[in-house]
């Protein structure tokens, strides 16, 4: 059975160090690391993310402001709000929670966001920063899964690595830190062909396609690292539950069969997900770091 990858210790331990940072800087050089949200309409689960993000960031002594705007926000207002974030000298990380509301394009909106503010990493210049092995800020999940993999793991060096998912906010930015971190790595996708064969090659798995409990018992090598990013609603199995339109979340992984096979693995809920708020607070810290030119 696969030690579990439980991501409550270490987001905790991240978030403390977060915050012994953030006084250091106060403290030596007068800098509060400050983050703005930027939340357009009522998408419920983006209501709580962006409500963790603002109350984790005061939590660690950062300056805070959630700016929450009406669904019909237009284009216009949106860029003119992220200009006045990227002049503010007391913002260090801007994130615009996404997905915007369908009238809003959100190619302009991402390019509007000053790259050394980019917390989220999601500028062509910060992903093409991260593709050239220069400092750059980087996705927060990725990193996330990064964070877990080194405190499972060790060194990473020399082991296969099989990312299944291409996205630019995941899949893309896992795999060229697993790069960095020496590992020999496949991105496999939605065209990938036999994509369990692929996977079975993996030391370490990352499950980043977004289809819940894909991944089965028989992708995975005997003692494999497996790291599920998946975050997908699903009804109840339940048909009394399921009828009362009861939901729950599940990863990409089938993860009661897969936990048999695997050598660790990352539950959902509570593993990778509860990394990326601790890891968005970290990003603003070094954000304003780098604006003040603060080594370290
Ligand atoms: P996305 O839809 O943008 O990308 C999914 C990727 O998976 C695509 O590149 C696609 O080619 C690939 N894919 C889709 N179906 C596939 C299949 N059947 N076989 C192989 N590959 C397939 O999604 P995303 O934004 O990258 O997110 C992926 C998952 O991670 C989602 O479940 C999302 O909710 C979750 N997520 C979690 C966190 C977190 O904090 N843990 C953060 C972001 C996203």
């Amino acid at each position: 059975e696969a030690r579990i990858i439980d991501g409550r210790p270490i987001a905790e331990q991240l978030q403390a160090q977060v915050a012994a940072e953030v006084a250091q800087l106060k403290a030596e050089h007068g800098l509060t690391p400050g983050l703005a949200v930027v939340l357009v309409g009522e998408d419920p689960a983006s209501q709580i993310y962006v409500r963790s993000k603002g109350e984790k960031s005061l939590a660690a002594g950062m300056h805070s402001v959630t700016h929450r705007l009406p669904e019909q926000t237009t284009q216009e207002a949106l860029l003119a709000l992220v200009a006045e974030l990227n002049a503010d000298p007391a913002i260090h990380g801007i994130l615009v929670q996404l997905p915007l509301p369908k009238h809003l394009d959100q190619g302009p909106v991402i390019a509007a966001i000053d790259p050394a503010k980019d917390v989220d990493g999601l500028t062509t210049i910060n992903a093409g920063l991260l593709a050239s092995g220069l400092p750059a800020l980087t996705p927060c999940t990725p990193l996330g899964c990064m964070i877990m993999l080194r405190e499972t793991l060790g060194s990473l060096s020399g082991l296969r690595a099989v990312v299944v998912g291409r996205s630019v906010l995941v899949g893309r930015p896992i795999a060229q830190l697993l790069l960095q971190a020496d590992c020999t790595v496949t991105i496999a996708h939605s065209r990938t062909k036999d994509l369990p064969a692929v996977c079975r090659e993996a030391d370490i798995l990352v499950a980043a396609a977004g289809q819940p409990q894909m991944v089965k018992a028989d992708w995975i090598k005997a003692g494999a690292t497996v790291i599920d990013v998946g975050i997908n609603r699903v009804p109840f199995r339940d048909p009394v539950k399921a009828a009362a339109g009861k939901t729950k979340v599940v990863g990409d992984v089938d993860y009661k069969s897969a936990a048999k096979v695997a050598g660790a693995i990352t539950p959902v809920p509570g593993g990778v997900g509860l990394m990326t708020v601790a890891c968005l607070l970290k990003n603003t810290v070094t954000a304003a770091k780098r604006i003040h030119g603060i080594e370290g």
